[in-house]
């Protein structure tokens, strides 16, 4: 029911300006061209398309490595380069570093998948920002910044749409004077492409059972800064990737360092969210990661000027949730588009828009939108390269909840073996990464000491909220709280007892805290929304699953420039 709310009627609705979303879009839109460049059915020419974005512009929540496969990009636009893509530069020398304590040892191979020499080193942030510029340019497609997905719309099973986030409304729920509801966007085919760990695509999981056979999705979560160098000392394309400390061997993750342009030094630490400890921080671990002599001395003498966080699917091909429903597609990371080995997903995200693209303009053309007639985009990603390289890779992450070196054994047998690794069938199985965290009595024993937090220099290191002012988030203070905690009486009790409060550690933007009101009245949880990063960890990690991330008003969150 659209309860006297406005309500649009389109064709189809892409929820989120991500690659993923832009790809489909263009590709759409180009279809759509040739379609009446070859005298089509003409009804199909007025195909109404609306991509809708929670961020205040497109590209603002956008954030990666990256360093870009050119594959996804190069079959969208061709001339890509001479359309002007904003490339930072090609890859020219690439390393991989095992760091101890104070040492690195290089790697002496590097086996091919895993080359990097080549491709692109990019913003993320410019490449979306682009993207949506070309996204404009067809003229088909209607773009609102600034339009958070907040509900989606079901009938009779079938997604018929999505209601926006009403803003204006104060803390306590009540209209303000600005107060305007939000729209109902109804729509033939709506297609989700919101990045990792979208709220909508999150509901559209449990209510469709989207992950039935499947393995659960796991994630990481990256975390990266840029630092702006003295003139002339950062090679552009230049590429560091480093294992080891500080993760040791029971945490997934690793580091990496890219030279970009105008000597800026990007670089960053992904921490696999599925570890046992449950005093892990990996905003610490991130900062003490440049305390390493070689991190170090790449950065003496610069500053830090941006910092960002995001989750980061990295299950890989079983992990993926069926991707179509009655009027409804997933793609990009919220259908989980990732290569855990090389860690990269935006050349399979953009792969995923343009085959969801196809399968809609047939449906189009069909006029029908059924999930026998979207289930071809799953077909269509079965017969490309998406599942070529996703399936070599298939069991890869799993290997590495066996701890560093059995991961990294199990990833070099399955490079030897299509993909399949060390003594199983097809597919090794896995559970979430909330279930494997452990209590802090059975990690640390009985009379564990509280978890201490490291102290921060402020030039090489800096705590979250420097962080968070480099982000450039802003939210609305006025506004109900987006992140949504069941019940918050488990925090001072059962949380605080089992896990010390693992929110207050795993969150890089310091949005949980555990502070006394008054005296005596002992601690409780104060969340400091207004510091979200959007990177969605809370919603992923909490060993009680009772956090629910929401969409803040929208225009809300990091304003990432250039991450
Ligand atoms: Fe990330 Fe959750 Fe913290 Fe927001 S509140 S920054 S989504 S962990």
């Amino acid at each position: 029911m659209s309860e006297g709310r406005e309500v649009l009627e389109v064709d189809v609705l892409f929820v989120g300006g991500g690659p993923a979303n832009l790809a489909c879009a263009t590709h759409l839109a180009g279809l759509l061209d040739r379609h009446r460049a070859d005298g089509g059915e003409p009804g199909l020419d007025e195909t109404f398309l609306v991509l809708i974005e929670k961020a205040k512009e497109i590209g603002f929540h956008s954030i990666s490595g990256a360093v870009m496969d050119p594959r996804g990009i190069a079959e969208l636009i061709p001339d890509y380069q001479e359309l002007g893509c904003p490339i930072e530069a090609d890859v020219d020398e690439d390393e991989l570093w095992f760091l101890t304590g104070k040492k690195k040892i290089k790697a002496l191979y590097t086996p091919a998948p895993l080359e990097n020499r080549g491709l692109h080193v990019c913003s993320l942030g410019k490449v979306v920002r682009w993207l949506g510029g070309i996204v404009e340019e067809t003229g088909r497609v209607e773009v609102f910044p600034e339009f958070p997905g907040a509900e989606l719309l079901v009938e009779d099973g079938k997604v018929v749409g999505v209601r926006t986030g009403d803003k204006g409304v104060d803390k306590e729920g009540n209209p303000k004077p600005n107060f305007e509801p939000g729209i109902d966007i109804r729509a033939k085919v709506t297609v989700l492409g919101e990045g990792a760990r979208g709220s909508l695509t999150k509901t559209l999981y449990a209510t469709h059972d989207l992950e039935q056979d499947q393995n659960p999705q796991v994630y990481a979560l990256g975390i990266k800064e840029l630092w702006k160098m003295p003139e002339g000392t950062v090679p552009a394309g230049r590429v560091y990737h480093t294992l080891g400390w500080p993760l040791g061997r029971k945490i997934f993750g690793g580091g990496f360092v890219y030279g970009m342009k105008d000597d800026i030094w990007d670089l960053g630490l992904v921490v696999g969210l599925d570890y046992r400890d449950p005093y892990t921080d990996p905003h610490a671990l991130f900062q003490r990661w440049k305390t390493h002599p070689a991190i170090k001395a790449l950065l003496t003498g610069g500053k830090m000027i941006q910092y960002g966080a995001k989750a980061i699917p990295e299950g890989g091909w079983f992990s993926r949730p069926r991707p179509f429903v009655d009027g409804c597609l997933v793609i990009g990371d919220s259908g989980g588009f990732l290569d855990p080995m090389r860690l990269k997903g935006l050349h399979l995200a953009m792969k995923s828009g343009m085959l969801a693209a196809e399968t809609i303009y047939d449906a189009l053309q069909r006029n029908d939108f059924s999930a026998g007639v979207l289930s071809q985009f799953e077909t269509l990603v079965e017969e490309s390269w998406i599942a070529k390289e996703m399936r070599r890779s298939r069991n890869v992450h799993q290997g590495f909840h066996g701890g560093l070196y059995r991961g990294l054994l199990n990833a070099w047998l399955g490079l030897l073996t299509g993909g399949r690794g060390f003594g199983v069938k097809d597919r090794m199985k896995m559970e979430p990464g909330h279930e494997r965290i452990e209590k802090v009595a059975a990690f640390h024993g009985p009379s564990a000491k509280p978890y201490e937090r490291i102290r921060f220099d402020g030039e090489l290191t800096f705590d979250r909220l420097s962080g968070v002012y480099e982000s450039g988030t802003m939210h609305e203070e006025d506004q109900p709280v987006h992140l949504k905690v069941e019940n918050i009486d488990v925090c001072r009790t059962k949380c605080a007892e089992e896990y010390g409060n693992p929110c207050t550690r795993f969150c890089p933007a310091e949005v949980y805290e555990m502070e006394e009101p008054e005296e005596g009245a002992g601690k409780q949880l104060k969340i400091n929304a207004s510091n979200c990063v959007h990177c969605k960890t809370c919603d992923i990690m909490d060993p009680y699953q009772i956090i629910n991330w929401v969409t803040p008003e929208g225009g809300g969150g990091p304003r990432y420039v250039d991450l």
